[in-house]
């Protein structure tokens, strides 16, 4: 191996070093660069990431659009006055808040928050919008990126102080309608993972201590990693009627009676992207389903000089008519690089499907796909080459789906006491299933040693504790358990 490609390719392991190995995929598989100095927790989003979140955004808002939401813009500025009408939000997020203070060499009347979420600037307007139950419900929802001024180590994707997302902010007549559109776009945020990252996620609701600020529930879509931690994926909130009380959503019902609203928000950021790249990618670099790879195909002519103008001409043939079928493909016929060179480039950027066509495939009429996932190699007629090629999509997306569902499978563990829930987090990470009282005091013997929390409580109606007709007792306290909690280390 030459310099050239030691250099390109991945030297850290996924297992030992987890972390570092998805710094060094993230860099060498030209998703992110740092920000400038002095801007720690800052990225910049290179075009091949940029693609991906791209094609998640399109199959998300697809689906806002298919059920009822609107896409609009709301300044990304919040006068500070806005953002103390609901005190939670403000309590909330405070500490993180960045401030403008002066603007055109003017120190301005009223400091600005940069929009850490931007309830309490589409509330306000959504009031003026509704006036009677006709206006209702109301769903909008904005692509933007909000700053949160975390304290915590910062990670590209995962974790950043600026980060891409949607926030979507609905009105409704009622609860019921308000908690089914909450659940609306949990599902949906289930199916991105799901069907287009082929990653298996979690759903629940967030413990009462962890909502979101001015949530009455917050649900959430946890996914696991590789090194046996959760993400917190997406949430979607409830928020009852706070906002619509500190906003003043108020509307003429049927009856002519005037009633506050009930709203909800959602969001899911390019965290997405950060728990695709850990979840699929090796130690060759970066592993991506087929549904949102730049490039889907790329193929490879492999030849002699004296091979080389019918290899080429039947491989320029090949990816024509994958482009003219819509499949994002790359014909890799540079000169001056030699195929192994070429595979491990096309590897490490995480190209799903490679064709491999050399004289034998021509003289037969042939092709041979590579799958980037496992390395299986499987020989194909040329002929049908546009479906033959969705037929391994499918399976490159099937494949990677049945890894991580069986890892996923095997880290759901049970644990009675707090002993239990400590060496089984310690040895296997993962998540740990226990009896819970409810009360935040119990999480803190779990977290001040171990630095896991409850990340997920099951839903009611999946939870045979919440009914109350049983004898568990709370794993930490010994009080009546009324939740299952779900404890694990977390981003
Ligand atoms: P929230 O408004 O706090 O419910 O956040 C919505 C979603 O954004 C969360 O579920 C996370 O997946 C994601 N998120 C929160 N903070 C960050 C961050 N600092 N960087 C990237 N994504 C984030």
């Amino acid at each position: 191996m030459s310099d050239d490609d030691q250099e390109l390719g991945i030297t850290e392991s996924k297992s030992h070093n987890t972390g570092e190995w998805y710094a060094e995929v993230v860099q060498k598989a030209g998703l992110a660069d740092y920000g400038p100095e002095g801007m720690s927790g800052f990225i910049v989003t290179r075009p091949r990431a940029y693609a991906v979140w791209e094609r998640l955004q399109g199959f998300l808002d697809a689906k806002f659009k298919d059920t009822g939401v609107q896409n609009a813009y709301f300044p990304m500025f919040i006068p500070e006055s806005y953002l103390e009408r609901e005190k939670d939000i403000v309590e909330g997020f405070d500490p993180e808040v960045a401030w403008v203070t002066e603007a055109g060499n003017k120190e301005l009347d009223e400091r600005l928050a940069v929009r850490p979420t931007s309830e309490s600037i589409i509330t306000p307007y959504i009031s003026q919008w509704v006036r009677s139950h006709r206006d209702l419900p109301l769903r909008v929802n904005q692509w933007c990126s909000v700053v949160r001024w975390e304290a915590t180590e910062t990670k590209p994707f995962f974790r950043t102080k600026e980060f891409l997302w949607q926030e979507g902010h609905t009105a409704h007549a009622s609860a019921e309608d308000a908690w089914e559109e909450t659940m609306t776009r949990l599902d949906q945020y289930a199916s991105v993972y799901e069907d287009l990252l082929a990653m298996p996620v979690l759903k629940g609701q967030k413990p009462d201590h962890d909502k979101f600020p001015g949530a009455e529930t917050t649900t959430t879509v946890e996914a696991l990693m590789p090194d046996g931690k959760s993400v917190q994926a997406g949430t979607s909130h409830h928020l009852g009627q706070s906002f619509a009380e500190a906003f003043d959503i108020t509307f003429s019902d049927e009856d002519e009676e005037e009633r506050l609203a009930h709203t909800t928000s959602w969001g899911l950021s390019w965290r997405a992207l950060g728990a695709l790249i850990m979840t699929h990618s090796d130690e060759q670099g970066l592993v991506l389903p087929p549904g949102v790879a730049p490039e889907q195909v790329v193929v490879v002519p492999i030849w002699q000089e004296d091979t080389k103008d019918d290899v080429l001409e039947y491989a320029q043939g090949v990816a024509d008519d994958l482009d003219d079928a819509g499949i994002r493909v790359e014909l890799d016929d540079r000169d001056e690089r030699n195929p192994g060179f070429k595979f491990n480039e096309h590897e490490l950027n995480g190209v799903p499907l490679r064709i491999e066509i050399g004289p034998h495939e021509v003289e037969d009429g042939e092709l041979t796909l590579v799958h980037r996932p496992d390395g299986e190699s499987v020989v194909e007629e040329r002929d049908g080459v546009v479906e033959t090629v969705h037929d391994h999509f499918d399976e490159v997306y099937a494949k990677l789906y049945a890894a991580a569902e069986e890892t996923l499978d095997g880290e759901v563990r049970e644990a009675d006491d707090r002993a239990d829930i400590l060496g089984t987090l310690g040895q296997h990470g993962g998540y740990v299933k226990a009896p819970w009282c409810g009360d935040e005091d119990c999480e803190e013997p779990i977290k001040e040693p171990m630095a896991a929390e409850i990340v997920m409580v099951p839903f009611d109606e999946e939870d045979p504790l919440a009914e109350g007709d049983h004898d568990e007792t709370c794993a930490i306290c010994d009080d009546d358990a009324e939740r299952t909690a779900y404890f694990a280390k977390s981003y």
